[in-house]
């Protein structure tokens, strides 16, 4: 009788093989980036086209390969990075499994073309569907160029999978962001079809990295995150908690400077937020984690995403503990951030922002005694003793402005001169139409530009100085959460929660008196409030009862 079981053709187990490591263009970018870093590179540029389904071109600078290195490099489990078993216990590198280049090659036509820094020419290898097509040497600067074309041209299944150019590139954009974040002295440039997307130069400068990647904005809410175990050790970022998103989108991992997503630093984070912000809202954190290399196992996850730690609660309360620990520390408001929040405060005093429907504004019956942390107020006033949430407040008050401005109330609104064009993403463009009226409401006036541009002719002005670009990416992503059973009283109403907490002062300023006097005026003037919009308390009081019975003055 004939053998049921044969060994699969090289061809088909290839291409198996292929499809755990690479499972879209973005995975092929990320495994030719971590090559790129493996090689030393001080400069990785990225080609995509069609979101990369059609072409994805990766050149570095790095160390380059001899022509027998080339050839090996595209056979399985050929690395340079791991010689021996006990290697696997101390991973430096990126890479370490010799995977990525032949499972790329055996789904795709690839062409690398490398040289070293001492050699005067380079070898071009193509491969196509695996298969060696041609071996020559070619004229090339020192480091690697491999370019992929036609990705899963040869596993249609696979490639039906695929999503839109839209998304893919989106998976693109993710994983340079991930990389270029803890890479700051590597310049990274993403082309896609002729549009530049990214052009980082290289810096020493992580903040000014992180800048210019998530933004001044963002930038401007981090403080430092620092702490140490016997054990680990952690460093990065992470937002004040009156800064908050409605997605988890901003939360960077890494260990050993691979970036990864972990449930339980997830948990961690959450953990150390919880309290701060509301539930389903975010902070942006970029952590950088660094364990022994004999208590992390970075080899449980095809496409190394995922790591396993030894001892997990001890991560856990390292983690935990130093975002305590950076989030209990009062910081400083840069000055450039301070005198934008002095221009808003000022529209404070300006009558017509302030003034009740009613026209009558209440007598202060209050006493600004000072300002703790640089967060709360302490207000006395006729009935006893207040501490008030400055940035609740605030908050609240935008929030209750914007309220009335949808009643039809007319909100005070800063139109531009020129209006401003805007580049959104397509599909943000079409979310932002779609709420135009809601939108202009509020005092948001926008309009439609071409495909991936909206004019912007009017803002909150409470919004003035912002940065529109993120302003409208953020608002956006607010958008695109609306959930199937949301009214669009619910989304405006969201709408409304994320205006207020964008304009609102941030803690830790000294607000002069005058502004705490318009600040509680208004307050005042809308009912007294005692939450802001995410539904924390904003205020807490003692009646002059209450204190006298303390001191048993009664
Ligand atoms: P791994 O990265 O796990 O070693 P790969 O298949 O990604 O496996 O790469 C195989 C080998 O090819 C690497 O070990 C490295 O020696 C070499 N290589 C790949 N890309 C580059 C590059 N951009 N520059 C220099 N060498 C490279
Ligand atoms: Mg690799």
């Amino acid at each position: 009788m004939e053998t049921k079981i044969r060994v699969l053709p090289a061809e088909v187990a290839g291409k198996i093989a292929a499809g755990e490591v690479i499972e879209r263009p973005a995975s092929v970018v990320k495994e030719l980036v971590e090559n790129s870093l493996d090689a030393g590179s001080r400069i990785i540029t990225v080609e995509v086209e069609e979101g990369g389904k059609r072409r994805i071109a990766v050149m570095d600078d790095g160390e380059g390969m001899i022509k027998a290195d080339a050839l090996r490099a595209i056979e399985r489990h050929a690395t340079s990075k791991v010689y021996a078993e006990e290697d696997l216990n101390a991973i430096r590198s990126l890479g370490f499994r010799g995977e990525a280049l032949p499972s790329i090659a055996a789904v795709s036509r690839l062409s690398l073309i490398t040289r070293t820094h001492d050699e005067l020419s380079g070898t071009q290898v193509r491969v196509e569907g695996g298969q060696v097509k041609a071996v020559e040497e070619i004229g090339s600067p020192p480091g690697t160029r491999v370019e992929v074309t036609d990705l899963f041209y040869n596993l249609p299944a696979r490639q039906k999978f695929l999503r839109g150019v839209r998304s893919e590139l989106a998976h693109i954009i993710e994983v340079i962001t991930r990389m270029a974040l803890a890479h700051s002295s590597v310049g990274f440039g993403l082309k896609h079809n002729t549009r530049v997307l990214f052009n980082l130069p290289p810096t020493q400068d992580e903040h000014s990295r992180i800048r210019a990647i998530l933004g001044k904005e963002v930038v401007s809410q981090l403080v430092r995150v620092q702490g140490s175990t016997g054990y680990g050790e952690v460093r990065g970022w992470a937002t004040v908690p009156t800064y908050c998103r409605g997605s988890s989108k901003g939360i960077y991992l890494y260990v050993s400077g691979r970036s990864i997503r972990d449930k339980l630093i997830f948990h961690a984070i959450s953990e150390a937020y919880r309290g701060f912000i509301p539930a389903r809202m975010y902070p942006v954190v970029i952590l950088f984690l660094s364990v022994p290399f004999s208590e992390v196992d970075v080899n449980c996850h095809p496409a190394k995403m995922e790591v396993r730690f030894r001892r997990g609660e001890e991560i856990h309360r390292l983690i935990s503990d130093s975002l305590k620990g950076a989030l209990s520390h009062p910081q400083e408001v840069r000055s450039d951030e301070i005198s934008e929040i002095r221009e808003e405060m000022a529209s404070y005093s300006a009558p017509a922002s302030l003034a009740p429907d009613t026209g009558m504004i209440p007598t202060p019956l209050w006493r600004m005694v000072g300002q703790l942390k640089g967060t709360y107020l302490v207000v006395e006033r006729d009935e006893g003793v207040m501490i008030v949430d400055q940035h609740a407040a605030h908050e609240r008050i935008l929030y209750e402005r914007l309220k009335r401005s949808l009643q039809g109330k007319k909100a005070s609104q800063q139109p531009f001169l020129i209006p401003q064009p805007i580049e959104v993403k397509r599909e943000e463009k079409e979310l932002l139409i779609e709420y135009r009226t809601e939108l202009s409401a509020v005092g948001l006036a926008l309009e439609e530009f071409g495909e991936r541009t909206v004019t912007v002719t009017s803002i909150p002005s409470f919004l003035q100085g912002e940065d529109l670009p993120s302003l409208l990416e953020a608002l956006s992503e607010e958008l695109a959460e609306r959930g199937k059973g949301d009214t669009i009283e619910h989304v405006l109403d969201r709408i409304c929660v994320f205006l207020a907490c964008r304009g609102a002062v941030k803690a830790n300023r000294r607000l002069q008196e005058e502004e705490v006097r318009a600040l509680l005026r208004e307050w005042e003037a809308f009912a007294q409030p005692a939450t802001c919009p995410h539904g924390r308390p904003l205020f807490v009081q003692w009646s002059w009862r209450e204190l006298e019975g303390w001191f048993r003055r009664r």
